[in-house]
């Protein structure tokens, strides 16, 4: 019988935790993590006003030598059972640090976005690293931007408020990642330390053929500006929803249609070619 490709399987209960598969991912994740063995691909967001490239999403990448390619929901869901989300976490903020730090040393002064889960803001130490390495780069806080799930944080609001406004404080930017999946009520909204709204690709990517999701995403970009927040759009794919999107406002563009995420060496390359188009 054909091999399932585990690593497009979605995990479900049904699903034997134990199975021989599992285990080896399982080892091979916490080797991985001692070893340094994870990539972080980076894709553009572009401001809406001038096309020019202003920050890049670091995204979790690895290629595992049986099972090939493991999608990162997969692997966050795994080192959270396996408790060590925490270090995966901070390994790849400080890569991504470390990244952001190559940009600005071409020259250029492009932002970093790292994902994080819900479970870092229980992190008491992740304020302190997060200062650690931004000193051993010498990179400025307003250079990295954390992207928090809406409908975690929601779930989570108290445990969450009080770590968003300690990396706020620092400089720090917040954005809400996949906003609009989860139930925000704009008493929260006010009440969060935010800096940016990133809607969900599921209203984005057929928006010039769904009235609703016009409507929806139009009234979403007001929202935002109406709060003092920058608005970023993900899953932009064609011409006409990039036309769109710009057209109701929104500030960033993220997406195939600009760039699909970049392995680092890529991104430094768009980068240098992107400075040699403007000089
Ligand atoms: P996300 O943070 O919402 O990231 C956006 C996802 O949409 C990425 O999938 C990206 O490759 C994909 N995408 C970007 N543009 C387009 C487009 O135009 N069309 C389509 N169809 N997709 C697009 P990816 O890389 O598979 O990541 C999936 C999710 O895994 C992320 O969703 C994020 O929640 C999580 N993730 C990825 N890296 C990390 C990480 O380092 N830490 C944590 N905690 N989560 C991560
Ligand atoms: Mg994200
Ligand atoms: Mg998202
Ligand atoms: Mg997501």
């Amino acid at each position: 019988a054909k091999r399932k490709r585990i690593g497009y399987s979605r995990y479900d209960s049904s699903e034997n935790i134990y199975s021989k598969e599992r285990l080896t991912l399982v080892g091979d994740l916490i080797d991985a993590l001692e070893n340094d063995q994870f990539e972080l691909h980076y894709q553009p967001q572009v401001a809406a006003e001038n096309g020019r490239i202003c920050g890049a999403e670091a995204l979790l990448r690895w290629q595992h030598k049986e099972h090939g390619y493991v999608p990162p929901d997969k692997i966050i869901e795994m080192a959270e059972r396996l408790g060590i989300i925490h270090k995966l976490s901070l390994y790849v903020l400080r890569k991504a640090i470390a990244e952001c730090r190559r940009w600005h040393q071409l020259g250029s002064d492009v932002s970093v976005s790292v994902n994080l889960s819900v479970r870092d803001l229980a992190n008491e130490q992740l304020c302190a690293k997060i200062r650690e390495y931004l000193n051993e780069f010498a990179l400025d806080y307003r250079y990295l931007t954390v992207e928090i799930t809406e409908s975690v944080m929601m779930e989570n609001l108290a445990l969450s408020l009080g770590q968003l406004k300690k990396l706020n404080k620092l400089g720090i930017n917040i954005s809400i990642d996949d906003f609009g999946t989860g139930f925000s009520s704009l008493a929260y909204l006010k009440r969060l330390p935010v800096n940016e709204l990133k809607i969900d690709k599921s209203f984005i990517m057929e928006i010039d053929e769904d009235e609703n999701d016009q409507q929806i995403v139009s009234s979403t970009i007001n929202l935002g500006h109406s709060l003092g927040l920058k608005v970023v759009a993900e899953g932009v794919e064609t011409q006409q929803v990039m036309d769109m999107i710009k057209d109701f406002g929104c500030d960033q563009i993220q997406g195939y249609f600009i760039s699909k995420p970049l392995p680092a060496k890529a991104f430094r390359q768009l980068l240098k070619n992107a400075s040699r188009n403007v000089s």
